[in-house]
């Protein structure tokens, strides 16, 4: 194989060859050339959002996580309360954080495979009302479902309660409108559907509530009010900043407005998603979602149930095809995961599933039929 492998996986992803020659150049953190990169990129990220009027915009080194738990650090007073209506892993992820900062957390179990129920939420916060946040994964990619977002906003607004929202794997493609949707803080990341590397995270704050955040981190690193104070005033990062990730970012970012924006990449995610599952369902594997839930960013499958199946051999079989396959996260079912997000088209999902069929046919499978 003369080419990367193609990551099917929620980031890292592949990326273009121009994103990844944007990041051949050192910079000077100080230097006005990167501080107006900076500047740029935290402006464009604003209008994808249409927040210039509400928001902020507050980067942040680290992965996706760093971001989450500096969000609910600033948001969350330290006596503060936060609902997580848990339907995946990063739902268990983020209450986890949220306890480990010395937050209250009251996690409620729902369905893996469903959407987490506005209605449901909206009784939890009329039956406690010491609650005061609510976290909730937008696309919750340890399955794939689709949260609703617009429905549960409307509900926290309503009841005058906060909202951090982990959008990590839908921000760039799912549609979200901070001039309709109500968010305290929304959360994402480089290496996801901007198609940047990994190495920063962001975080929208809605400024009415900014002022109030003051204070509220235990911790320096990730206090994002201060890291906001601090560029404003400066128009650099507290400390040293992910230099070739931001510019990177920043290419990725013109890449996304030439394709046509939210929408145009919302429209190739979703055809990536269709080859796929067309694809897979022909080869006899059943998704664990219905489709009516399904984000098209990644898709859970059912693992075979012919008893020579077995992920880390059909990982290694996909892989010397070219072709980068993620483990499933259930506890109660065996499944894998395929990105459909990063860098690629309806042909390398096309590839993408020829590989899957020559991997089945060397473990001697003859179809993804699962169990039952
Ligand atoms: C990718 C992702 C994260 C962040 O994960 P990192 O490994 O820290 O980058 C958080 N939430 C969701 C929903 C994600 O998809």
């Amino acid at each position: 194989m003369d080419r990367d492998p193609i990551l099917l996986t929620p980031g890292p992803l592949t990326t273009t060859l121009r994103t990844k020659l944007a990041m051949l150049k050192d910079w000077g953190s100080w230097d006005t050339d990167f501080i107006a990169v900076t500047a740029s990129v935290r402006q464009r990220l604003l209008d994808i959002v249409h927040g210039a009027d509400s928001h902020v915009l507050v980067p942040l080194q680290g992965s996706g996580t760093f971001s989450v738990e500096a969000a609910v650090a600033t948001v969350v007073p330290r006596d503060g309360h936060v609902l997580v209506m848990d339907n995946g892993a990063y739902c268990k992820r983020a209450a986890r954080l949220t306890q480990l900062m010395g937050r209250r957390a009251t996690v409620v179990p729902q369905a893996e495979e469903e959407p987490v129920s506005a209605g449901e939420m909206e009784k939890r916060l009329l039956a406690d009302p010491s609650i005061t946040h609510v976290v909730l994964i937008h696309c919750e990619t340890g399955t794939g479902v689709l949260n609703p977002l617009p429905e549960m906003a409307a509900v926290c607004q309503r009841l005058g309660k906060g909202l951090i929202v982990d959008a990590m794997s839908s921000f760039g493609a799912l549609p979200i409108d901070a001039r309709e949707v109500r968010f305290d803080a929304l959360v994402a990341a480089s290496g996801k559907c901007l198609e940047g590397v990994p190495g920063m995270g962001f975080v929208f704050l809605r400024k009415a509530i900014l002022d109030g955040c003051a204070g509220n981190s235990q911790s320096l690193a990730m206090d994002l009010h201060d890291q906001h104070v601090y560029m404003e005033k400066t128009g650099q990062w507290r400390f040293t900043p992910p230099t070739h990730v931001l510019v990177a970012l920043s290419e990725a970012i013109t890449q996304f407005e030439e394709e046509g924006g939210r929408v145009a990449r919302l429209a190739r995610y979703t055809d990536n998603c269709r080859v796929l599952v067309d694809g897979m369902a022909a080869l006899g594997f059943r998704p664990l979602l219905r489709p009516e839930v399904q984000a098209p960013i990644i898709v859970t499958f059912h693992a075979p149930a012919h008893p020579a199946y077995e992920f880390r051999r059909f990982y290694e079989a996909a892989k010397a095809r070219g072709f980068i396959l993620y483990p499933g996260k259930l506890t109660q079912v065996e499944t894998f995961r395929v990105g459909c997000i990063g860098a690629i088209g309806a042909n390398e999902m096309r590839q993408a599933v020829a590989a899957v069929a020559d991997s089945l046919a060397e473990m001697g499978i003859p179809d993804g039929r699962p169990a039952g």
